[in-house]
C-alpha cells in the first residue's frame, strides 16, 4: 500500500508539472492572428517614433548615414566593434570594386570587470588591442591619418555620422560614467594617449553596420536586423518621412534610422509570469521589453526560471539545486545544445543540467520535459522577430499589403524584391531559431509574397561595414563618385 500511495503521490506531482507547462505554452501563444497584431503595433510605433521625440518606446535614431556603400569605394580602412560579448578589430582593403571582401579580423571577449568599471580603462583596454592589430599590419608611425569607423552596439543619440552621446546602457553593460557622453570622444581620447594616428570617422550601431555590407553586397537591402546577445532593427527610411526632424535634408533623399526595437513594447506581446520576474530582477527593469523576449541574453534565463519553477513544484527535478536560483547560470548556447540535442536518450540535456545546473540523474521523460520548455521559449522569440520585420517592412509598403484592390487576389500583387540582412549569434547558430523564424514569416506574408522577400545573412557585416561606411563617407571617396 505504501508503495501504492508513493506512486499515485508522484503521477501528481507529475501532473502539476505538466500543467506548468501547459501554462507556459497558453502565454506563449503566437497565433498568426496575435502575430499580424505585433506586425501592426510595430507599424504604428515606427510612425510615433518619426513623428515627436519620445513619441514611442522605440526611439528611431537618427544616424546620418545618408549614403550606402555602392562598391566603388577606395582605401584600406579599419573597424572597431564593440557591444556584445566579444569585442573585434578588422581592416579592410577596398579596390574601388565590388568583391567578396576578405577582412582580417582578430576577435576576443571582454573582460567582464570591464564592462561594469571606468571607462577610460575600457577605452584604453581597446585602445591597445587595437595598436596591436594595427602594428602587425601597417606602420603605427605613419603621418598618414588611419580611418576608423567604430561599430558602438548600444542606443546612441548621433550629433553627425562621427559623434553622439550614449542614452542608456543594455546587455549588461554598466559603466556609470560614460552615459550621457560623447562615444566616439571617448574613444579618440584613448587612441591619443597610446599615440595611434587614426581617426574615428564614423561611429555607427551594429544594425547599421550590417545594412552597409548587405547593401554593398546586395542593392535590395533595405533593412538589418541584429539577433545576438541583444536584438535591433535598423532601416533606410525617407527624410520627408521623419516628421519630428522637418527640413532635414540630404543629397540621397534617404537615411538610416536605428529604431532600437530591443525597447519595442506592446500589449499583444505574449507576456509570461517568468518575463516580468526576468525584468523586475533586470539591471534595467522596464527597459527592453522585446529584448528580454528574443535575444540571447536572456532565453536561456527564461528557461531556467521555468525549470526552477517546476522544481519547487514537484520533484521531478530531484531536490531544488541552488544553482537554479542563480541569475544567468544557463547560457542561451547550452540551451541551444539542449534543444538540438537529438541523441535518442538525449544525452547532451542530461550532461548540461548536471554539469550547469547541479541537476543529475533525472528520467528520459524529465529531459524531454526540458526540451519542451526550450522549444516553447525559441519558437516564441523568433516568432516575434519575424513579427519585428515584417513590421518594418510594412512600414515602407514592402510586405505586399498596400495596392490591395477589390477583386485582385493577393499573387497579382506586384511585389518589388525586398532583402533584409540578420547576423547574430541566434540566427546564424540555433538552427531551430532560424527554422521558427522563416516559417513565420511564411505564415504572416503568404508564400506568395513571402517568396520575394530574401533574408541575407551577412558575416561580421557590423564591423565591415563600418569600414565600408568610413570609406563612403570620407572625403576622397565622396570626391571619386562627384
Ligand atoms: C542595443 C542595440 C544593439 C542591439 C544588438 C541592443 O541591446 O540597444 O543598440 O543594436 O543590442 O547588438
Ligand atoms: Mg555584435
Amino acid at each position: 500500500a505504501l508503495v501504492v500511495g508513493r506512486r499515485v503521490r508522484s503521477r501528481r506531482k507529475w501532473k502539476r508539472v505538466v500543467g506548468v507547462l501547459k501554462e507556459l505554452e497558453e502565454s506563449c501563444e503566437t497565433t498568426v492572428g496575435r502575430l499580424k497584431q505585433v506586425v501592426d503595433a510595430m507599424a504604428v510605433e515606427m510612425h510615433a517614433g518619426l513623428a515627436s521625440e519620445g513619441g514611442s518606446k522605440l526611439k528611431m535614431l537618427l544616424t546620418f548615414v545618408d549614403n550606402l556603400p555602392s562598391g566603388s569605394e577606395k582605401g584600406i580602412f579599419y573597424a572597431l566593434d564593440l557591444g556584445g560579448t566579444n569585442f573585434r578589430v578588422l581592416r579592410v582593403e577596398l579596390g574601388g570594386q565590388r568583391s567578396d571582401l576578405d577582412p582580417d579580423v582578430e576577435q576576443q571577449p571582454i573582460p567582464e570587470q570591464l564592462m561594469t568599471g571606468r571607462s577610460e580603462d575600457l577605452f584604453d583596454f581597446i585602445a591597445s588591442s587595437l595598436y596591436q592589430f594595427v602594428e602587425k599590419n601597417d606602420s603605427v608611425q605613419s603621418p598618414i591619418t588611419k580611418l576608423l569607423g567604430f561599430t558602438f552596439s548600444f542606443p546612441v543619440k548621433q550629433t553627425s555620422i562621427s559623434s553622439g552621446i550614449l542614452i542608456k546602457w543594455t546587455k549588461g553593460f554598466a559603466i556609470r560614467d560614460m552615459v550621457e557622453k560623447e562615444v566616439a570622444g571617448a574613444l579618440q581620447q584613448a587612441l591619443t594617449r597610446k599615440g595611434l594616428n587614426m581617426r574615428v570617422s564614423v561611429l555607427v550601431n551594429d544594425t547599421v553596420g550590417t545594412l552597409a555590407l548587405g547593401h554593398y553586397h546586395d542593392a535590395d537591402t533595405v533593412a538589418a536586423v541584429i539577433i545576438g546577445t541583444g536584438t535591433n532593427a535598423c532601416y533606410w527610411e525617407r527624410t520627408d518621412a521623419i516628421i519630428k526632424c522637418q527640413g532635414l535634408l540630404t543629397t540621397s533623399g534617404g537615411m538610416v534610422v536605428n529604431m532600437e526595437w530591443g525597447n519595442f513594447w506592446s500589449s499583444h506581446l505574449p507576456r509570461t509570469s517568468y518575463d516580468i520576474e526576468l525584468d523586475a530582477e533586470s539591471p534595467n527593469p522596464n527597459d527592453q521589453g522585446f529584448e528580454k523576449m528574443i535575444s540571447g541574453m536572456y532565453l536561456g534565463d527564461i528557461v531556467r526560471r521555468v525549470i526552477l519553477r517546476m522544481s519547487k513544484e514537484s520533484d521531478v527535478f530531484g531536490p531544488v539545486s541552488s544553482r537554479l536560483y542563480s541569475p544567468f547560470t544557463l547560457r542561451t548556447p547550452l540551451m541551444a545544445a539542449m534543444h538540438e540535442d537529438d541523441s535518442p536518450e538525449l544525452t547532451q540535456v542530461a550532461r548540461i543540467l548536471k554539469d550547469v545546473l547541479d541537476i543529475p540523474d533525472i528520467p528520459l521523460k524529465a529531459r524531454k520535459l526540458v526540451v519542451k520548455i526550450c522549444d516553447v521559449v525559441t519558437r516564441r522569440a523568433a516568432r516575434l522577430a519575424a513579427a519585428g520585420i515584417i513590421g518594418i517592412l510594412k512600414k515602407i509598403g514592402r510586405d505586399g499589403s498596400s495596392g490591395i484592390t477589390g477583386g485582385r487576389s493577393r499573387s497579382d500583387i506586384k511585389m518589388r524584391r525586398t532583402a533584409v540582412a540578420v547576423e547574430g549569434s541566434l540566427y546564424t547558430q540555433y538552427t531551430m531559431f532560424r527554422e521558427y523564424l522563416h516559417e513565420a514569416l511564411n505564415e504572416i506574408l503568404g508564400e506568395d509574397i513571402a517568396r520575394h522577400v530574401v533574408i541575407i545573412v551577412t558575416e561580421d557585416g557590423s564591423g565591415t561595414g563600418a569600414a565600408l561606411l568610413a570609406a563612403s563617407h570620407s572625403s576622397e571617396n565622396v570626391n571619386n563618385i562627384q
